[in-house]
């Protein structure tokens, strides 16, 4: 017998925002598939509870508090990591914000804080992993892009740039890592129900109505959808696919 293509069995992962919505959903895909996992973000109450969560699963998961535009924070959570869970495979870049405005009413702490959260951490955190992986003799990076990676909108300037930005930064680490064969690819989400959407569809009226009628699957994702997507990004299933941008929305995208 070959090697199980989708196991995950003694493999690490990070999960920048792990602690809910969309990194959570991706969390208990890679837990189950049989990864360890480091759930990331600020707010130590839900990243506490999302680790019980995983082990309740029957995972192993750690939580480490880090806000991931701090380069000082990010290594000493990479460092963490290696020292408690022994090496480092699998980092999911997922953390990010949206602050909407149209272009002439957003000022630049607030561009700065969107680039810094969605783009910048990115630079940073994969940066820091990529000596454990090609110590490793591998590993796997899933970039979390959006439709906005593709598509404008008149109230996403900063975030919108921010993940057409993540789109080329994959692109380019896929060039740049393959000799150490480390796979690079993004996600690009269509509309899935979590804390950032609920709010979105709070400030923007219409929007949960325009994105059912746009939908195929006229629903919006549930943070589950984006469980298999990371399992097939983190495993020896996508051992030959890397720079790719691949789009998790119902079919979204392609509806003319
Ligand atoms: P949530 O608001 O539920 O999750 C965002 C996560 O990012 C939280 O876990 C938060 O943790 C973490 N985070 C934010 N800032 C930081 C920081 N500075 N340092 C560390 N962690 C941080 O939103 P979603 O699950 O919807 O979003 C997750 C990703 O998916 C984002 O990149 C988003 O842009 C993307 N996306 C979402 C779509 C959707 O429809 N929901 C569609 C397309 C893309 P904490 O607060 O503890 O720091």
């Amino acid at each position: 017998m070959g090697t199980p293509l989708f196991d995950l069995t003694g493999k690490v992962a990070i999960v920048t925002g792990g602690n809910g919505g969309i990194g959570l959903g991706m969390a208990r895909g890679l837990a189950d598939a049989g990864a360890a996992i480091a759930v990331v973000g600020r707010n130590e109450q839900k990243s506490v509870a999302a680790v019980a969560e995983l082990k309740q699963r029957g995972g192993t998961a750690v939580a480490i508090a880090t806000d991931v535009t701090d380069s000082k924070a990010v290594a000493d959570m990479v460092a963490r990591v290696k020292a408690e869970l022994g090496r480092i495979d699998i980092l999911v870049n997922n953390a990010g914000i949206n602050i909407r405005k149209p272009p002439h009413e957003l000022d630049i702490g607030e561009w700065d804080s969107v680039i810094a959260t969605n783009l910048t951490s990115a630079f940073l955190c994969s940066q820091a992993v990529h000596p454990a992986m090609k110590e490793a003799g591998g590993g796997k990076i899933i970039n979390i892009g959006s439709m906005m990676s593709i598509f404008g909108a008149s109230f996403t300037p900063a975030y919108a740039a921010s993940k057409g930005g993540i789109v080329q930064f994959t692109r380019s680490c896929a060039c740049a890592w393959a000799a150490d064969n480390i796979q690079i690819n993004a996600i690009l989400p269509g509309w899935i129900d979590t804390d950032l959407t609920r709010r979105g569809r709070s400030e923007i009226t219409g929007l949960h109505e325009r994105v059912l009628a746009r939908t195929p699957a006229a629903r919006w994702g549930d943070i589950d959808d984006l469980s298999g997507i990371a399992v097939f990004l983190a495993s020896p299933a996508s051992d030959f696919i890397t720079g790719t941008a691949i789009p998790v929305d119902g079919g979204y995208s392609i509806m003319g």
